[in-house]
């Protein structure tokens, strides 16, 4: 493969599912970098979530944030972030949601209506992660607190409006239509062919199914997402930071990438 580009996961993925930690993928992380392997985060998170991390990580590379609903680049290294959203500003869907809610009197509160102390509450977020957390370009997680039916009926409005429903584990999410494959490929377009995809869950199947090769990161359970249809898939050899450091490795030794002096020794 020609000038690979690796498109990561975060949660569950590049960061352990429990403790967020990220440590044992960072000799591989390195290796990559110094090989010259564009790192690609594509992530639920917000930009300002994604734009924290990749400090801590040390990346330059292009973010996709909040699944697919937009991208931040850096012109050059150390410059400021440019933000492009893709999706719809969420402006627009609290708009719709508001009046939604004042037709229907259906029971539920956005992100938007939250403050830092009630995100942390319900995310169990630090205040200073929640304070990033609620900072959504384009998408809108709403504490549903009206029953099944009303939920029903509120997302096929929403959908009858062209916007997506989706429903994670604690919030209902509202946001245009796209994910992180269509995204990826508004990113990179012609060179999809080159992409290492990594991902754990459904919602990177879009991203998986697009790139050349597909890693799975298995869950803590040793159980792993299916990616129906691609012609080479392979299974992370552990969860988490762990798996992800593993298989990149393996990568890059059949990419034919120099190990650092360190890592062949120690
Ligand atoms: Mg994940």
């Amino acid at each position: 493969m020609r000038r690979p580009v690796i498109v990561t996961d975060l949660d569950g993925t590049l960061l352990n599912h429990d403790d967020y930690r990220w440590a044992p993928a960072v000799p591989a992380l390195a290796r990559a970098q110094a090989a010259g392997v564009p790192i690609v985060l594509n992530s639920s998170k917000t930009a300002a979530e994604m734009i924290e991390l990749a400090a801590q990580l040390r990346l330059d590379g292009p973010l996709v944030f909040e699944n697919g609903g937009g991208i931040c680049r850096r012109p050059a290294p150390d410059a400021p972030w440019q933000t492009m959203v893709l999706g719809v500003p969420r402006a627009q869907l609290q708009a719709r949601l508001n009046a939604l809610r004042a037709r229907h009197g259906w029971r539920f509160r956005g992100f938007g209506e939250l403050d830092v102390a009630e995100v942390a509450a319900l995310t169990g977020l630090t205040p200073a992660a929640a304070a990033l957390a609620r900072r959504r370009q384009c998408s809108e997680p709403l504490d549903w607190q009206d029953d099944e039916d009303a939920l029903a009926a509120c997302t096929s409005a929403l959908e009858a409006a062209g916007l997506a429903v989706t429903r994670g584990g604690r919030f209902v999410h509202v946001s245009g239509r796209h994910d992180k494959g269509s995204a990826l490929e508004q990113l990179l377009g012609g060179t999809l062919g080159q992409v290492i995809a990594l991902g754990d869950a459904p919602n990177d199947l879009p991203m998986l199914q697009r790139a050349a090769v597909a890693i799975v990161i298995p869950r803590p359970d040793g159980s792993a997402l299916a990616v129906p249809g691609h012609a080479d898939v392979r299974i992370a050899p552990a969860p988490g930071a762990e798996g992800w450091g593993r298989a990149v490795d393996s990568l890059l030794d059949e990419l034919g990438c120099p190990r650092h002096k360190e890592q062949e020794h120690g």
